[in-house]
């Protein structure tokens, strides 16, 4: 049996008629901006979220930087991003004129580990980004909390974390603002680039709407200079038709999670993302940790499952932040996380017989 990391291509076939001829009516309307079904998505989009506000933009990157710079912090303010995500997270507090301070991760959660944040805050700390990493919430009420007691703004990253819930609501509508991708593979993906931006609050979401308009909110009525960083209709038509599975996938997603988390428990080689109380996760990726990584991949790749890792370094010791000569003593967990973390293969139309290949094989693997 093959058992692929993703399989894009089996969600197509399953929706073909109803994405086709969504396509097709953009097609015929010629409406490639803006319109009626760019509305309908972010109107759709917003309600499931459950925020006041959506604004749709060019990718989750975007969303991101332009979600910081609507906040208005004076430029080299410090952002706190944890140590792992992708590179985008850090990546826009830099392109917003502000400075990545990294938080070390959680042993269990794998994601940020809220324990090590005050010491992290300054007089130029301003803001907290929580990343709801692989799906799982992260401690946003606890991060809420610290920003309320030093007076921070909290973004959320929701890239990999369309309709997950704590107590009850979606991330997303935690924070001060949050951002979302619609890059293909994420659990909610467009054919192409796509992301967004929702907020409660009315002036975040105006400027944010504006500046990914070319600071405009009439055709030339310019009242600032922004970007151009839109969400094109096609995509927008391909989305709404998604969103109508999105909670039937996720579902699908965690009934595959239950299954590995219920036969991984005893194996005292293997970690699995914990998930903190009161959360409903939507693995995005189902995330493990293996000491003897480089046979356990071989291994499975041997038995044709094809596995992830995400992400192989973490972000202070990315050539990219060489400049803030991380230490792995200064992220200790983050460091040993690089070298265990793997992802197994989980998407909404993982077969059964998949699911209990991938158990069998993993059970099988002699740990050295
Ligand atoms: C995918 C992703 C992004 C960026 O989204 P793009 O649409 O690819 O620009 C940001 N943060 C995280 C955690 C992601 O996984």
């Amino acid at each position: 049996m093959k058992v692929p990391f993703l399989d894009l291509k089996a969600q197509y076939a399953a929706l073909k008629s109803e994405i086709d001829e969504a396509i097709e009516e953009v097609i015929a309307t010629c409406s490639f901006i803006g319109g009626e079904v760019y509305d309908r998505f972010r109107e759709n989009f917003r309600q499931y979220i459950g925020a006041k506000h959506a604004v749709m933009v060019g990718n989750g990157t975007d969303a991101l930087e332009i979600a910081i710079k609507s906040l208005e912090l004076d430029a080299g303010s410090e952002i706190i991003v944890p140590a792992n995500s992708f590179i985008a997270s850090s990546e826009a507090v830099t392109t917003a004129g502000h400075k990545v301070v990294f938080c070390d991760i959680d042993d269990d959660t794998f994601n940020i580990d809220v324990s090590k944040i005050e010491s992290l805050i300054t007089a130029k700390t301003k803001a907290i980004m929580a990343v709801h990493l692989y799906g799982q919430p992260c401690d946003t009420r606890a991060l809420k909390s610290i920003c309320e007691k030093h007076d921070l703004f909290l973004i959320e990253d929701c890239a990999q974390a369309h309709g997950a819930q704590m107590s009850g609501k979606n991330v997303g509508t935690i924070g001060d603002i949050a951002t979302f991708s619609f890059y293909p593979g994420k659990n909610l993906g467009a054919y192409g680039d796509g992301g967004a931006i929702v907020t409660d609050n009315d002036k975040l979401a105006t400027f944010c709407q504006m500046y990914a308009n070319h600071g405009r909110i009439e055709k030339y009525n310019h009242e600032f200079e922004g970007v151009n960083s839109r969400l094109d209709t096609l995509q927008c038509a391909v989305l709404d038709v998604k969103l109508r599975y999105l909670p039937e996938w996720n579902e699908k997603r965690r009934a595959v999670a239950e299954r590995y988390y219920k036969a991984f428990r005893d194996l005292s080689w293997m970690r699995c993302q914990a998930q903190l109380e009161d959360t409903l996760g939507v693995f995005h990726l189902f995330a493990v940790r293996v000491k003897d990584r480089d046979s356990f991949i071989n291994h499975l790749k041997d038995s044709n499952i094809q596995p992830g890792i995400h992400y192989p370094i973490g972000l202070p010791f990315l050539k990219a932040y060489e400049h803030l000569s991380a230490k792995a003593e200064d992220f200790p967990i983050t460091h040993a996380h690089q070298n265990e973390i793997v992802s197994l293969p989980i998407f909404p139309e993982m077969s059964d017989e998949m699911v209990s290949y991938v158990i069998r094989t993993v059970q099988e693997f002699k740990h050295s």
